[in-house]
């Protein structure tokens, strides 16, 4: 299974208002029946968050990780809205031996670290380093990763989305049960919804949760409420 990383709140540290900013989404979908799961942002890496290098190579050095435009704006929206972030991606490159875990390891921190002089929190960064015929089940179009990240955050997938610029990101929402979202030009009738950037969907999703807010006036003071 793949790897994750997972924050860890420190309050007391110079950083507790960005950790209790990320603290603030769990427990934010009360329903009705007093269920308190997490609602999540699923995001492939690379041609979403990063810049795509031409096939078959692979970003080995935090010197090829190149945000794209917009995607900070983007993932600010997402936590904003009380969505988890949460990082999936395909990475053969290490099966392939083209590079290995510590270097995987150093571009995720780089990208960490580029999104949290932000304000941004990654809530769960997981990757699959098995190659194609290594029959694993993180791989996508395999649901493993997603599947994982449900499990520990207690995430909710039927109000949650992931985003990704591939057919097998599409696969692998469908196999998952969750709502794919494709980043392309051309529309894709296997996603859920089309749209050319992160960016425009982060729009989107925030009309949509205007929408709700508009329609339901859920309790927004019963989480105040709760014991500590
Ligand atoms: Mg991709
Ligand atoms: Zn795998």
């Amino acid at each position: 299974m793949g790897h994750i990383y997972d924050i860890v709140f420190s309050p007391g540290s110079g950083l507790s208002h960005v950790f209790l900013s990320t603290h603030g989404k769990f427990g934010m979908n009360t329903e009705a029946g007093g269920s308190r799961k997490c609602k999540a942002v699923f995001l492939d890496r690379d041609g979403v968050i990063n810049r795509k290098l031409p096939e078959n190579n692979y970003v080995k050095s935090y010197q090829e990780f190149e945000l794209l435009p917009g995607v900070r704006t983007a993932m600010s929206i997402f936590s904003r809205l009380g969505y988890l972030l949460v990082v999936v991606t395909n990475q053969r490159g290490i099966a392939r031996g083209l590079m290995d875990e510590d270097s995987l390891n150093c571009v995720h921190d780089y990208m960490k670290r580029q999104l949290l002089e932000h304000g941004i929190v990654l809530d769960g960064v997981y990757h699959c380093p098995h190659d194609r015929d290594e029959g694993c089940n993180c791989r996508k179009p395999q649901p493993g990763m997603i599947l994982e990240a449900c499990r520990h955050f207690d995430i909710d997938l039927d109000q949650s989305y992931l985003v990704g610029d591939s057919d097998s990101d599409m696969a692998a929402a469908l196999n998952a049960g969750v709502r794919a979202i494709r980043i392309s030009t051309n529309n894709d009738v296997n996603a859920y919804l089309t749209f050319q950037s992160l960016l425009d969907f982060a729009h989107h999703l925030q009309e949509v949760e205007r929408q709700l807010d508009k329609t339901s006036h859920g309790d927004s003071n019963e989480q105040s409420r709760r014991s500590e």
